[in-house]
């Protein structure tokens, strides 16, 4: 059995902190900033009636700003610099023909499933963080923490870190102990929809032409596909043929790694090798199935989600038989009208390679934005080994 740890799919009730946020913000004891998700900004407009694939950017971000957050940053940001530190790692493990395949590890619904269930195959997870803890230390520790003065450069005062998220499995990712409390609360894009009526905000009313703060907002298409199901191998893939000086003969839609269906997916990358996508826990479990998956891949993908994250436990509820498909086509019409589409191309990123973390995998970057797993037993599991040493006992 698995652990209701894994459990992405909104099963679990989740946790609401919405209330708390609102409290913390009316408090005005700190700074605050929050980042959003891709696939929150496809989904958001359901919960206020709207047309199912609508896409709320500019929207959602007035309504952050009249909820209360001082600063509004992008999640796709820290996805493009993910690309760069993903994609660096699998190119270092290329070379040293190490720990290959790479297993992407920005899910935690997977990387829980793997720490739970697979424990022998830690190794092969890329150690980055997920684009939320990236920009959780990025807001905290990083950048913005030092564009808002010395106090806070020297972690004597704080920011307040908030995120919004498909998911509830991101609400046990951001209290890993590892993670250093970079993101004090995550609420999931149902739990907006509640801040934002309780602040009686009328959403639709809202234009949408809010724009992300700076530094932490600039983002490309590449990190904007994170939401969908083999959106992040195929961020990496743009950015890997980038490295490997083949950028203008390698093309850079890989629409056979795209699609909400529940399965594997393959896609053959010329310099780089086999790549494979798993669409939900299943495909993965699938492919594990058969050892050949050692050898035959250089990099593979896991969303715990059917569709990705835009099928996340967070999300809004839905009775359209479609909604996947009318999220997933959003979601890749956004990357299509991005002005930049590789998570290279992104100036903000660049600029943060050229000043505070020097390049990607450099000591500072591993310091700030890198991460390692342990083998974890579920409650189940430590239950049913607790009843055993009874039972033994009482024998
Ligand atoms: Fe969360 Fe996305 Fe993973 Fe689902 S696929 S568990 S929404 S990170």
């Amino acid at each position: 059995g698995q652990c209701t740890l894994v459990c992405p799919v909104g099963a679990l009730i989740e946790a609401p902190d919405w209330h708390d946020v609102l409290h913390t913000l009316d408090a005005h004891r700190r700074v605050s900033a929050v980042q959003v998700a891709p696939a929150t900004r496809v989904a958001i407009s359901e919960e206020f009636g709207m047309e199912p694939g609508t896409v709320s950017t500019g929207r959602m971000i007035n309504a952050l700003r009249q909820v209360g957050f001082d600063y509004v940053f992008d999640t796709n940001f820290a996805a493009d610099l993910t690309i760069m530190e993903e994609g660096t790692e699998l190119m270092t493990r290329l070379k040293d023909g190490q720990k290959l395949p790479l297993f992407t590890s920005c899910c935690p619904g997977w990387v829980n499933w793997v720490e739970i269930n697979r424990p022998d195959l830690l190794p092969h997870l890329s150690t980055t963080k997920s684009p939320q803890q990236m920009h959780g230390a990025m807001t905290k520790r990083g950048v913005f923490a030092s564009m808002l003065g010395p106090a806070f450069a020297s972690g004597e005062a704080e920011p307040y870190v908030v995120s919004v998220m498909p998911c509830t499995a991101k609400k046990d990712e951001a209290r890993r102990p590892d993670m250093a409390g970079d993101v004090d609360h995550v609420v999931t894009t149902r739990e907006l929809a509640k801040m934002i009526r309780a602040r009686g905000i009328a959403f639709g009313a809202l234009p949408d032409d809010g724009t992300f703060d700076n530094p932490l907002g600039e983002s490309t298409g590449a990190g904007q596909i994170f939401g969908a199901s083999g959106g992040v191998m195929e961020a990496m893939v743009r950015t890997a043929a980038h490295f490997l000086g083949e950028e203008d003969s390698l093309p850079l839609e890989w629409h056979q790694l795209r699609g909400v269906d529940k399965v594997v997916k393959t896609a053959d990358v010329p310099g780089l090798g086999r790549v494979a996508i798993c669409n939900g826990i299943a495909a993965a479990q699938e492919l594990l199935e058969d050892e050949s998956w050692r050898q035959t891949f250089v990099a593979i993908e896991v969303m715990a989600c059917v569709g990705g994250c835009l099928g996340g436990g967070g999300e809004p509820k839905s009775m359209d038989p479609l909604i996947l498909e009318k999220r997933m086509k959003a979601i890749y019409a956004i990357d299509r009208q991005a002005p930049k589409r590789r998570a290279h191309e992104n100036q903000d990123v660049q600029k943060l390679y050229s000043t505070q973390l020097k390049h990607p995998n450099s000591p500072q970057a591993h310091a700030l934005l890198h991460t390692s797993f342990a083998p974890r037993h579920s409650t189940r599991s430590l239950l049913m080994r607790f009843l055993d040493c009874v039972d033994r006992r009482d024998g």
